[in-house]
């Protein structure tokens, strides 16, 4: 499927990022003969890859692992043809077609659409030594860490799902697990709730936030400092660990200044996934700040993919817009959120 332009293939469709967005993408793609390729980025299978078991996913009642559930996708997209290389892309061109997309291993391609499936990250707390116990104590993500806190005590911080799903896989580990959250009352969705408010090895902090973490004479953590957020009283909890989980950060950085994003630096699509430049699509938490759950990521893949098919095929028919000229003119109206 792909041409040549001054010596250089022409990829039909480029997507960023192996989450179930991208890899729903590449499948769909794939199977559409548009021999996707997808670049994977540092974090390979994307925020599912450090989930412990997934339950929600349909089609899987016995619940299945992140890793796995990574792992077939990818199968499942490379069978219909989709290449993966494992790279990391630092820069895309987007002001000239067809688009540029350069990686870190010093690759450069041409593409004529690209999907944007680059998700996001943990948001840190942003206090005193945090950054220092990373590895030493704070962790970011349970089913990679909880194994060294065998008999531990460990806190938890967070109101939400990720926070009680994580504290409570935690507890398979730990001898205790605090979960200190800024409110009295529990984001995460009830069935979650329950199950932490049944668990004899859970115990809440509630009203309080994470000033410091302080670690002790071997370098490794040993409480937290905390504030009431009613009262302001200070406090001092010994533990062993704190998992932080308070929401998550879009990966925009190279999407920032060239494509439209929301104030919190989502990507800004319609419903078929389209950015504001046309032939760039996107899916996945990087442009959905709201559901962010494998399933919905994998609904926005495939629409995305199916978009870009679309766009392929007007492209064939109303011909190239040329090099150096700019495809916003072909921009869609878009439906904000
Ligand atoms: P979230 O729903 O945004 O919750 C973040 C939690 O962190 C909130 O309780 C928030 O407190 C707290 N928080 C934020 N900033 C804080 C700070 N600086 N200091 C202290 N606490 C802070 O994020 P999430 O739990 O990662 O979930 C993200 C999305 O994924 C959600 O849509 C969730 O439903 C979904 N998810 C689903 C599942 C599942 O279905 N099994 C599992 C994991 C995640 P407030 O409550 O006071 O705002």
């Amino acid at each position: 499927m792909s041409e040549k332009n001054s010596g250089q293939t022409i990829e039909e469709t480029i997507v960023i990022g192996s989450g179930p967005a991208g890899f729903t993408a590449a499948l769909y793609t794939a199977r559409a003969n548009l021999n996707p390729l997808l670049i994977t980025g540092n974090e390979y299978g994307g925020q599912v890859s450090l989930t412990y078991e997934i339950e929600n996913y349909p089609g899987f009642p016995d619940a299945l692992g992140g890793v796995e559930l990574v792992e077939r996708m990818k199968t499942q997209a490379e069978k219909f043809g989709a290449r993966v290389e494992f790279d990391f892309v630092n820069e895309i061109v987007i002001d000239r077609h067809p688009f540029l997309v350069r990686t870190e291993s010093g690759q450069e391609y041409a593409t004529k659409s690209i999907i944007v499936c680059t998700g996001a990250r943990p948001r840190y707390l942003e206090v005193p030594g945090e950054k220092e116990y990373t590895g030493r104590g704070v962790s970011y993500c349970a089913t990679c860490d909880g194994f060294f806190f065998t008999d531990k005590d460990i806190v938890v911080v967070g109101g939400g799902d990720s926070a009680v799903e994580e504290a409570l896989f935690l507890t398979k580990f730990a001898s205790r697990v605090r979960i200190i959250h800024r409110r009295d009352e529990l984001r995460a969705s009830k069935i979650l709730q329950n199950r932490a408010f049944k668990h004899e090895k859970i115990d809440f902090v509630w009203n309080a936030v994470v000033t410091e973490i302080v670690g002790g004479d071997e370098g490794m953590v040993v409480g937290v400092k905390t504030r009431d957020t009613k009262t302001g009283e200070e406090g001092f909890l010994e533990t062993d660990g704190v998992f932080i989980f308070i929401g998550h950060l879009p990966n925009n950085e190279i999407l920032q200044g060239k494509l439209e994003l929301d104030e919190d630096g989502h990507l800004i699509t319609d419903r078929r996934g389209r950015t504001n430049v046309s032939g760039v699509m996107a899916a996945g938490e990087i442009m959905d700040k709201v559901f962010k759950q494998v399933a919905t990521s994998v609904g926005q893949g495939t629409a995305a993919a199916m978009q870009t098919e679309k766009f392929l095929v007007e492209l064939e028919e109303e011909g190239y817009p040329g090099v150096d000229q700019d495809p916003r003119e072909f921009v869609q109206p878009l439906v904000k959120a």
